[in-house]
């Protein structure tokens, strides 16, 4: 799960990791009266979304006075930012955060992350703060300085000296990049994140430290553990059919192609899209409908993807096992009946009541297009849609 940027610094904070002031708004009035209790000028009027690149895009402009910000404000809230992580239909701006402006002398970036092929914690840090890390990564991969943690030890004083010097931090401001570093590995194995970045963590004149940035992505298998993390959720942010399967527990993903599928196990889902691939189709989703659903899941499924303007043609793959095929069926000609059926639909089951399922589609009378293979049923999906 991702969150907002004022709301990232609002658990670092927590954490003893110091940020700017600021006030989070949603309308031009409070952004007014949010910079009138902040000190300033200048203020920095910052649009609130799930993505970064903000900067670049419009999305982080400074105010020398209250009218400026009353004008950044103004034209921030309501437009669709675009920035190189929104795609091109960009992103609304519904909140902004308005901050003190901060005297920056250096921009470093830092970023606590699990890194997979060593099953550690890694925390990486650069001098080169601010821009894309990618491209640091890319080009100078030698000014991205890196501490693997393992999780039974913690952080030790020794790494996160290392850190700060290894990305210059000046001598007399070390003690609080090392107790930041400590501060920042604390508040991401406690918030159960799988990532804390902070893009540019500066110095400023008077020698502090801070995250004049926040992006914190959650484990969304963990939320249970902290409510107060969940309640944070912005469902604004998110693909609205996303956040219609995850009201029925469905494993559901959003992708730019034009066949639907609904696919039992995300093996089979994943090998699905592969050979829809394979015969030059591009998937509309993934989703998994999982073992044991009902037929009011499967129904919900089919409707996401029946609604999808983009979606030209739906491929149900299903292995029976625990999952039968009539329950499948069932919801396919439930789904059917509640949104009119505009698109071709190939069907192929094998398993556990496949004669059943069978049966219950062809006495539907809807135009099913059924397969024996996989292969055969992806080379007439991608045939059909084309
Ligand atoms: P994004 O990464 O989405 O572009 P940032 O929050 O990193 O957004 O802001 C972009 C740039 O704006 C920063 O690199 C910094 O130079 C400047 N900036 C952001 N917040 C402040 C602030 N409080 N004071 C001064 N400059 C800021
Ligand atoms: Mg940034």
């Amino acid at each position: 799960m991702k969150i907002h940027e004022y709301q990232g610094k609002e658990i670092l904070r927590q954490f003893g990791v110091e940020t700017p002031r600021g006030i989070p708004c949603f309308s031009v009035a409070e952004a007014v009266e949010a910079a009138k209790r902040l000190a300033g000028p200048p203020w920095v009027v910052k649009a609130q979304i799930h993505a970064g690149g903000r900067g670049k895009g419009g999305g982080v402009k400074l105010a020398r006075s209250l009218d400026e910000v009353e004008r950044h404000a103004q034209a921030m809230l309501g437009m669709r930012l675009v920035t190189h992580q929104t795609g091109p239909e960009g992103r609304l701006v519904r909140r902004l955060l308005i901050e003190e402006g901060s005297d920056i002398r250096h921009e470093y970036y830092v970023a606590c992350l699990t890194d997979r092929a060593s099953q550690l914690v890694v925390m990486m840090a650069s001098r080169e703060g601010g821009m894309d890390i990618e491209e640091v990564a890319a080009r100078e991969p030698e000014k991205i300085v890196k501490v693997f943690i393992n999780p039974l030890d913690g952080i030790s004083d020794e790494q996160a000296r290392r850190l700060a010097e290894g990305i210059g931090v000046p001598v007399s401001s070390l003690p609080g990049a090392v107790i930041t570093f400590k501060n920042l590995y604390r508040c991401y194995m406690e918030t159960d994140a799988t990532l804390v970045e902070i893009n540019p963590w500066i110095l400023d004149g008077a020698g502090r430290l801070l995250a004049l940035d926040a992006k914190l992505n959650f484990d969304d298998n963990a939320l249970f553990r902290h409510p107060e993390i969940a309640a944070l959720r912005d469902v604004d942010e998110e693909d609205p059919d996303e956040v219609e399967a995850s009201k029925y527990d469905l494993s559901y993903i959003s992708l730019d192609g034009n066949i639907g599928c609904l696919v039992n196990g995300a093996g089979l889902a994943m090998a699905t899209m592969d050979v829809i691939k394979l015969f030059g189709g591009e998937p509309a989703n993934f989703l998994d409908v999982g073992g044991g659903a009902s037929t009011e899941k499967v129904t919900a499924a089919f409707k996401i993807m029946l609604k999808n303007p983009k979606v030209k043609g739906i491929l149900v793959n299903i292995f029976g096992g625990f999952m039968r095929c009539d329950t499948i069926a069932n919801g396919i000609v439930a789904a059917a009946r509640e949104v009119h059926l505009a698109v071709p639909l190939v069907v192929r089951m094998k398993g556990t009541h496949e004669d059943i399922g069978k049966q219950i589609l062809a006495a539907s009378n809807l135009p099913i297009i059924s397969a024996d293979t996989l292969s055969e049923a992806a080379e007439k999906i991608v045939a059909a849609v084309r």
